[in-house]
């Protein structure tokens, strides 16, 4: 199987047994088996199509923003999209590939003098992973922004999706109960002045560095909002900013964070999750659910 993955696409960037945590935004996690770096939605057209065919599992990541890969990594073949990223703006839409940075798009965005997308300033993750988890700050959301999503499904068949079809909710669309992957995303945005436009978006960008520990490796928020709390508050007062397990620690500039302080595992995180989730529902009741997703098989 090796030489069969390698030797049939000496086209395509593939690396076999490669250790995930070089890709991930915590720097921890397993090796995949496969990992491939395709950079054009045919590429990964066929990479889909191979995958079906060859009945093997198929996981598809983007900029590894959001993720947890468990530190016994992921069977099959893995593809990373962030190869992927061509950008276009044409009147008031932004169209961009799956695996281009969302901040790149927002930057475009400026660029053309579009307004609407300047929640997503520093939002790290992948177009694709951000249509996904209908990614949000600040009072807006991707799914504001969204006019259609083009995918391949599981067998390798292009579609196109309109913003209706992919039943966006919170931190939550379609994609995520179908193996669909997304390929393309047309941004609708209006006409603006980019000097207000940029202003925003420093403004965010400001905002964003004073409360969030960006100098450290970290999945950005682990859990979502409960209904009627902050998460942030409820660890804080549960008095676990600072507790460290391993090498992970909640970080003390911001509550909901966990972030890589000394060469922490996947173990380390989820270990610190589930502690978290104990302390918090013992002492509130309340039950973190992650936003943050975990793949892949224990070590
Ligand atoms: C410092 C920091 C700050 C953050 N701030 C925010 C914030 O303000 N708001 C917010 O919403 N999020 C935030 N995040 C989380 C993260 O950036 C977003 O969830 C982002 O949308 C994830 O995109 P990604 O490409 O990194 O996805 P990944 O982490 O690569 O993947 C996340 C999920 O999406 C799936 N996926 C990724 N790409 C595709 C694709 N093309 N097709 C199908 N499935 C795909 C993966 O399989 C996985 O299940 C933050 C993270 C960090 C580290």
């Amino acid at each position: 199987m090796t030489q069969d993955v390698l030797a049939t696409f000496p086209a395509i960037e593939i690396k076999k047994d490669e250790s995930l945590s070089h890709y991930t935004n915590t720097k921890t996690g397993g090796p995949a088996d496969y990992v491939a770096f395709p950079k054009s939605i045919s590429e990964t057209k066929t990479l889909i199509e191979y995958a079906d065919a060859q009945q093997m599992p198929l996981t598809v990541i983007g900029n590894a923003s959001n993720l947890i890969v468990k530190d016994g990594g992921i069977r099959g073949l893995t593809l990373i999209l962030t190869k992927m990223n061509q950008i276009h703006t044409s009147e008031t839409k932004v169209v961009a590939e799956a695996g281009a940075a969302l901040i790149d798009a927002t930057k475009a965005a400026c660029k053309a003098s579009l307004t609407g997308l300047e929640f997503a300033a520093g939002i790290p993750g992948s177009v694709g992973g951000a249509i996904f988890m209908n990614a949000g700050a600040y009072g807006g959301e991707i799914s504001e922004v969204v006019e259609e999503v083009t995918v391949l499904t599981a067998d390798g068949q292009l579609k196109t999706l309109s913003n209706e079809a992919l039943d966006f909710g919170y931190r939550h669309s379609t994609v995520q109960d179908y193996h669909d992957t997304v390929v393309s995303a047309t941004f609708n945005l209006k006409p603006g002045e980019q000097p207000k436009i940029q202003a925003r978006m420093d403004e965010l960008n400001f905002l964003r560095a004073s409360k969030q520990p960006l100098e450290w490796p970290s999945c950005g928020s682990v859990f979502k909002r409960p209904t009627g709390y902050f998460t942030g508050k409820l660890i804080h007062d549960a008095g676990l900013q600072g507790t460290r397990m391993g090498g992970a620690e909640v970080s003390k500039k911001h509550a909901g964070f966990i972030i890589n302080v000394d060469h922490a595992t996947a173990t380390d995180y989820m270990d610190m999750i589930h502690h978290i989730q104990t302390v918090v529902f013992e002492k509130f009741g309340v039950h973190l659910e992650t936003e943050v997703r975990i793949i892949g098989e224990d070590a």
